[in-house]
């Protein structure tokens, strides 16, 4: 796991530098296996080191790292032992958690959404590290890859730490746009057909992931 307490330390300091996380407040996991390395409790993100990322067991026992693990660690256990191998970034980024003081829910206002699963559900007030919340975000996460938390903030989940990284931003992208939009008038939501329509063209295009110059549609 030391590569990826590694990366998950430089995943810390990028999400710092990008104003996504200010001091301790938010926290990154991956899964490999029976194991999850997590950062630890306390940790100021932007100096976030390898000895900062405490490594458990699927039931929250240390393995390795001399810290106590975030006090949302039952959040992203409990994702982890529903989705399997992953990762997840939970954030206080300004956006997303303005938003989610607000809303119940982030429309599709842009078809960049559908990169987490469509509109953004945000999970009803419950306090921070409890295992309510934790049940709350795995059920909300049944069928969307990001969900709001309200008055809290937002968690994403991916395949790899980079996925999950990217969604944060999305999320935090999309819901600065919905302010923006707000401000000039009624953001117009993206309906299930032209959501369809989309998501077809994304598919024909293998929209999203980097291609070789002349292999397929995408290079027309
Ligand atoms: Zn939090």
């Amino acid at each position: 796991m030391e590569g990826i307490r590694a990366a998950i330390a430089t995943a810390c300091h990028r999400l710092a530098r990008e104003g996504l996380v200010v001091g301790t407040a938010g926290n990154i996991s991956v899964r490999r296996g029976d194991l999850v390395a997590l950062t630890a409790t306390g940790v100021t993100l932007a100096d976030a080191t390898v000895a900062d990322v405490t490594v458990v067991d699927l039931a929250g026992e240390v393995v390795a790292g001399g810290l106590r693990p975030t006090s949302e660690a039952e959040l992203h256990l409990g994702v982890h032992r529903r989705f399997g191998d992953g990762a997840i970034v939970h954030t206080h980024a300004p956006a997303s958690t303005a938003f989610a003081c607000v809303f119940d829910e982030l429309p599709v206002i842009h078809y960049q959404l559908l990169e987490v699963g469509g509109a953004v559900p945000v999970v009803p007030f419950i306090p921070f590290g409890t295992p309510e919340l934790a049940a709350a975000v795995v059920a909300a996460m049944a069928d969307r890859q990001a969900v709001l938390l309200a008055n809290h903030g937002a968690v994403t989940r991916g395949a790899t730490l980079a996925e999950a990284m990217e969604r944060t931003f999305v999320v935090e992208w999309a819901c600065t746009l919905y302010e923006k939009a707000s401000v000039l008038g009624t953001p117009k939501v993206l309906g299930d057909g032209q959501q369809r329509a989309v998501r077809d063209v994304m598919a024909a295009l293998r929209y999203g992931r980097p291609q070789p110059h002349g292999d397929g549609p995408a290079s027309r």
